[in-house]
């Protein structure tokens, strides 16, 4: 039989980590046994579902490479098909007509709650009802009285629940819309579904999405529930506790992939291993390994496998995401280096994209100023002349390479009697407007002739009018 799970996010916000999680388990588990993965969008809350939304979803899904196989399915356009399948319950005797009032509900929660009871329905249509005039009735599922229903969860072990602790859920409100319970269930079953992968906060609906799918005769998935992902403080991770936006994680300066291994080891390990190839995912990931308790997330490990992707991934790769980040800052990185070379200069010293951007800014444009601190240390009267010591040898150049721009540094440091840095680091701040860069020789070469020749010359300048 040929496995297919989803992933079917309610469209009320942006795509969260946890969601993005359950994505990726759900998406690694149809990949790992050549199955399908669809994804579905549960629109049907149409108050909170927003276009918005749907499009933050799918941005988010493909931002991480996580493709789908069909879909997406939209619950809103499945209503039609919601109607037949509570028609049918009806029909077969497995729902009912329940005309209670709100007023009549409350009541009975209240008496409820004040004997300790939990407050459930007390099915008193389940035997009868005679329709009230002037109110259009819920439909109710007729929920088995007796037994039990066994969870085959493959995160957290069989789980047993009593009917007697479920009440009859609503599956149809007064103005004839499905409920969630209803909608998973028929989408679920009309959609081949074997693996239902989803957070254990669902774990309570499960045994009465089993028990419709009994009723309606169909087959009943496997379920793994996954465990929710805390913050530090050990709440569950909400925004109060920084980004949890995925795609706030790409305007951070995160690549997907390397999102997608800490999502991975977040509640499911492969013995030591950290950094995972997405094809090492889909080989080793098991959903029996995946953790039983909830796991924190940890920004600061998310900083170091982003760096270690940063640092390994094929630098073309990495330049078409840095790319992205210098169009932010407004630049255009075809005026400049390729990309590919900058990633190569500065992938050691960056740990996100957003700092290698910030840093690369000078490959690409001028700058209006010299960093303050920067200035003040290495510019003083005397720089001028090492700048046009250097600024003679530059222009001599034939070539534009590293070792000779090398060489050049060496030979002025020589013939001026000065040590490296005193070289090196003016030089670097006239070329850079900053301290800080790769080594000196890159960072001319990558910067070429024309913007190294030009910026020397305005910082001779500078230091004779201003310094
Ligand atoms: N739409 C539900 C949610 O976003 C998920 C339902 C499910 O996975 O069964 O929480």
């Amino acid at each position: 039989m040929t496995t297919i799970t989803r992933f079917a996010p309610s469209p009320t916000g942006y795509l969260h980590v946890g969601g993005a999680r359950t994505a990726l388990f759900s998406w690694l588990y149809a990949r790992k046994h050549g199955g399908k993965f669809i994804l579905r969008i549960e629109d049907t809350d149409l108050e909170r579902s927003t276009q918005e939304s749907v499009n933050a979803i799918l941005e988010g899904m493909a931002w991480l490479g996580l493709d789908y196989d069909e879909g997406p399915f939209y619950q809103t356009q499945r209503f039609a098909r919601y109607k037949a399948v509570i028609q049918q319950l009806l029909e077969q005797g497995d729902a009912y007509y329940c005309y209670c009032s709100k007023e009549e509900l409350e009541l009975l929660r209240n008496e409820q709650m004040a004997n300790k009871e939990k407050p459930r329905y007390n099915g008193k249509c389940r035997h009868g009802s005679e329709p009230v005039a002037g109110r259009d009735p819920v439909v109710r599922f007729k929920n088995p009285e007796a037994g039990v229903v066994t969870i085959p969860d493959m995160v957290k072990g069989e789980i047993v629940i009593a009917n007697k602790e479920l009440d009859d859920l609503i599956i149809a409100r007064a103005d004839g819309t499905p409920t969630y319970n209803l909608t998973v269930v028929v989408d679920d079953m009309d959609m081949g579904i074997t693996h239902v992968i989803r957070g254990d906060d669902h774990i309570n609906n499960t045994p009465r999405q089993m028990n419709i799918l009994t009723a309606l005769k169909a087959g009943i998935p496997h379920y793994a529930h996954l465990p929710m992902i805390l913050g530090p403080d050990g709440a569950r991770l909400s925004k109060r506790h920084g980004a949890v936006s995925v795609m706030q994680y790409r305007d951070d300066g995160y690549l997907p992939e390397a999102l997608l291994n800490y999502l991975v080891r977040l509640g499911w390990s492969h013995g030591d291993q950290e950094i995972f190839s997405i094809d090492e995912m889909v080989a080793y990931f098991e959903l029996e390994q995946v953790n039983n308790s909830a796991s924190a997330f940890n920004t600061e490990k998310l900083v170091w496998v982003n760096h270690q992707y940063i640092m390994n991934s094929d630098p073309g790769h990495v330049a078409r995401h840095l790319s992205w980040h210098l169009g932010q800052l407004g630049i255009d990185p075809s005026r400049g280096p390729d990309v590919a070379d900058v990633v190569l200069a500065q992938r050691e010293r960056c740990k996100t994209l957003v700092e290698m951007a910030a840093a690369s800014v000078y490959f690409y444009q001028d700058f209006e100023a010299y960093e303050e601190k920067a200035e003040k240390k290495n510019f003083s009267q005397g720089t001028e002349s090492v700048l046009e010591n250097l600024l003679n040898r530059f222009a001599a150049l034939n070539s534009w390479d590293q070792e000779a721009l090398h060489q050049v540094v060496l030979d002025t440091a020589e013939t001026l009697q000065l040590g490296l840095g005193k070289v090196a680091q003016p030089l670097r701040v006239a070329v850079c407007g900053t301290a800080m860069s790769p080594a000196i020789d890159i960072t001319l070469k990558l910067l070429g002739r024309e913007k190294t020749l030009g910026r020397i010359k305005t910082a001779i300048d500078y230091i004779k009018t201003k310094i």
